[in-house]
């Protein structure tokens, strides 16, 4: 191969650069972005950026070192089999690594921050004002960040939450209300069961009639993968790039890594969508021997972390809706718990740990192994999750 091109340069593009470069890559190597700013990492933005502790989340990278010709700047507009277009020209590509990641699931109506970039994050800080009245539409993990942030800063805070109870996208109500409480507790007005209709400079209109004013409203719904570019082009896309777990494409010699991509999984018979850091991080790496004709598979664990109220929650797995809930500690006691997924055979598939980040790397680790665990025993949180796993305990 003569020239590979990147196509996104946010984690996964860079990964994937750096991951060709390492795995002896070495022809023209082109990275092209939409965005102005080099590599940089999104979970500080709703945190330590919002927050006002750092504000440089640029990723460290020696282009020259890399010898990749970076593109900033410039989008991606269309995809033909050895063709990419971009606003600044057409690229010709041996092999192509498809990482431009995802954007905001927009409302109805103008005025709202989505916050998904570092000029989002930026813009979005400078408004956060004590005093101003902050209106945060979803209470899913950037929600929940976005109002950490804003109640520090002394804004009065709401969030509006379709669902009955938090992160509904992601875990059942029974382990979302847990999450309830840390609103109240953060001087956060937290109303579920509210849907917004339409967004506007000053306010919201929910979809009963009514009208709820603010100074500021931002919106965390969710993202969608950022293929519209590709719609048209031929290439498989089923909400998001079609990968399998080589992360191959429906073209040879084009690959796809990240928030970008809809993974088949082996693992859980399904298609994965990426969507977290984790995988932005470690998936580009497969991309890259796939390119280069090694025969590697990515099929992990999913994991997400997220930071909000002063507490750290973690969670990995894809659970059954059929598998049972096993508690470890007390959330409505306890300032640190977990929760345990587990099938009819007592086989971990996921877990949630809030500030438990031990619980957190070992039942992930028998989560990938499938392992039979102890339930019993895995309610003592004195007892390591490891020493849990069936035949091994007492
Ligand atoms: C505020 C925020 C906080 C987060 N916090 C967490 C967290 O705590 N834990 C966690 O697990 N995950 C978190 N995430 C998710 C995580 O950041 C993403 O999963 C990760 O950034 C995905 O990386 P990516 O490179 O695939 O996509 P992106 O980071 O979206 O990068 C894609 C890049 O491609 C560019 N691009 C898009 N279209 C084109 C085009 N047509 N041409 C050229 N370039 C294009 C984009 O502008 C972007 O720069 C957070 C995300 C955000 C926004």
């Amino acid at each position: 191969m003569e020239r590979v091109v990147v196509a996104g340069a946010g984690l996964a593009g860079l990964q994937a650069v750096i991951a060709l470069r390492g795995q002896g890559y070495s022809g023209e190597l082109v990275l092209v972005g939409a965005e102005p700013h080099p590599p940089y990492n999104r979970p500080p933005l709703s945190k330590a950026v919002l927050l006002g502790d750092a504000d440089d989340p640029t990723l460290p990278f020696d282009a020259a070192a890399l010898k990749v010709d970076v593109r900033l700047d410039t989008t991606a507009t269309d995809l033909r089999e050895g063709e990419l277009d971009t606003d600044a020209g057409t690229l010709a590509y041996d092999g192509l690594v498809i990482a431009t990641g995802a954007e905001p699931v927009r409302l109805p109506g103008d005025g709202a921050i989505y916050l998904r970039t570092r000029d989002d994050a930026v813009a979005l800080r400078s408004r956060l004002q004590a005093g101003e009245r902050v209106i945060v539409v979803g209470a899913g993990w950037i929600g929940a960040e976005v109002a950490t942030a804003a109640a520090r800063h002394g804004c009065r805070v709401t969030v509006l939450e379709q669902a009955a109870t938090p992160v509904t996208h992601a875990l059942p109500a029974e382990v979302g209300r847990h999450f309830a409480p840390w609103y109240a507790a953060a001087g956060v007005e937290l109303l579920c069961g509210q849907r917004v209709a339409a967004v506007r400079p000053d306010g919201v209109d929910l979809a009963d009639g009514r009208r709820l004013s603010a100074s500021l409203v931002v919106v965390g719904v969710g993202v969608r993968p950022a293929t519209s570019w590709l719609e048209g082009s031929g290439l498989a896309l089923d909400h998001g790039v079609a990968v399998g777990p080589d992360l191959l494409t429906s073209w040879p010699a084009v690959v796809a890594a990240g928030d970008v991509t809809a993974r088949w999984s082996p693992r859980y018979a399904t298609r994965i969508r990426g969507e977290h850091w984790d995988d932005a991080l470690r998936a580009p790496a497969v991309a890259a021997a796939t390119l280069l004709g090694r025969d590697e598979t990515y099929d992990p664990v999913p994991y997400v972390w997220s930071e909000q109220f002063g507490r750290f929650v973690q969670y990995a797995g894809h659970p059954a809706a059929s598998d049972r809930i096993v508690w470890r500690g007390d959330p409505d006691r306890d300032p640190s718990w977990s929760a345990f997924w587990l099938t009819g055979d007592d086989r971990l598939t996921a877990l949630i740990a809030v500030g438990r980040p031990r619980d957190l790397v070992q039942g992930r680790r028998l989560a990938d192994r499938g392992v039979r665990v102890d339930a019993e025993l895995l309610t003592d949180p004195a007892v390591s999750v490891q020493a849990t796993v069936a035949g091994l305990a007492g």
